[in-house]
């Protein structure tokens, strides 16, 4: 049995993680959970944020599974995602986005991971702002050492499974920042001779999304342009609900879904569990316990292929519950 830290998040977080524990404990899962929780929920209930037990059981287990967790908007408290990324240096965002048989989508064939820089950035929210002058300064910090090992990961993904790599950058504009993630893409590709790769500048590279995404295979970009991709790609192949993440270190790994703690829908069984389980199925592969992740895909595929077993937001009627008891028949 392997010990896993489960933090269960914020709005949604606490419906779809039940659902994933629900279908892990049918499915035999050798692993053990110890729940921690962090954001807006500790706050209320603890006053902190992250509280010290969550960062011993992570520093424990070196692995976790993560429901969402709310940022207030414009104000308050900086991300704990951001915050949980930066201490445990998770510089990579593995976000795998693929059309699913059962699934309405306007394409067929996508089938691409992303790789977005997770420390560095724009994203990383280093900002000043002067309230006499009314200005309001935003540091876009990229290192070289940060633009490599996101690469890198990239490379290494696309030589291991044989796929094209493209660079999505703005380096026509942000002269500097841009060129650090081209530069470091063309002395990593030496390391992977077997590596085809390109670069497209972000705006094109979304309106290539829209148009042709079968065209991409592997991508991988800065931190906030990778934020927005990774929606978009969301809306690509069946929307947030369906779309999962790992954030990835050299020794320490936080699976979570793609998407926010929706609080438009929390607490109305309304939400759809798939984009959680299928980052628990990610997290599993990175184990090593690839028969269960198998099993409880296969289980998730064959369920996903009936609508009426499904959530709404795939035109189905289930609740986030049924749904998972659907997916543990199908086990
Ligand atoms: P969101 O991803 O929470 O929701 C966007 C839309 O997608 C909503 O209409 C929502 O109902 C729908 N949706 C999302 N997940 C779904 C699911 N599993 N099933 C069905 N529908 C689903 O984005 P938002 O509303 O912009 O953000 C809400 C909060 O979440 C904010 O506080 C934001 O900072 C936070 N957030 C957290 C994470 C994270 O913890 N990793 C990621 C993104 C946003």
């Amino acid at each position: 049995m392997t010990t896993v830290t489960l933090i269960p998040g914020d709005g949604i977080g606490p419906e779809i993680t039940e659902a994933v524990k629900a279908i892990f404990t049918a499915a035999q899962v050798p692993i053990t959970w110890e729940e921690e929780n962090a954001g807006q929920t500790t706050f209320d209930s603890m006053g902190e944020l992250i509280p010290q037990s969550l960062i011993d059981s992570l520093e424990r287990n070196r692995i976790a599974l993560k429901g969402p967790i709310t940022t207030p908007v414009g104000k308050g408290f900086k991300s704990i995602n951001v915050q949980l990324r930066q201490k445990f240096d998770l510089y990579s965002n593995v976000r795998p986005a693929k059309t699913t048989a059962g699934v309405k989508t306007r394409f067929e064939n996508v089938n691409l991971v992303l790789f977005r820089e997770n420390t560095e950035g724009l994203y990383a929210g280093l900002e000043m702002y002067d309230e006499r002058l009314g200005i309001s300064d935003s540091v876009a910090r990229v290192t070289v050492v940060g633009c490599h090992k996101i690469v890198r990961a990239a490379f290494a993904y696309a030589d291991k499974n044989k796929l094209k790599v493209t660079v999505a950058h703005k380096a026509n504009i942000l002269k500097s920042a841009g060129r650090l993630m081209l530069e470091a893409a063309a002395d990593v590709s030496k390391e992977f001779p077997n590596v085809v790769w390109d670069d497209k500048i972000i705006d094109n590279m979304c309106m290539q999304l829209v148009s042709k995404p079968e065209q991409f295979e592997v991508v991988v970009t800065t931190n906030l342009f990778g934020d927005i991709l990774s929606d978009l790609c969301a809306g690509l192949v069946g929307g947030l609900g369906v779309v999962s993440g790992a954030n990835v270190g050299d020794d320490m790994a936080i699976f979570e879904a793609v998407h926010g703690s929706a609080p438009d829908i929390a607490g109305q069984g309304l939400a759809n569990p798939t984009a959680m389980l299928r980052s628990g199925i990610m997290m599993l592969q990175h184990m090593g316990l690839q028969k269960e992740a198998d099993r409880i895909e296969d289980a998730l595929e064959k369920t996903l292929l009936d609508k009426n077993c499904c959530t709404r937001d795939l035109g189905g009627t289930a609740s986030t519950s049924e749904f998972a008891q659907h997916i543990i028949s199908n086990l």
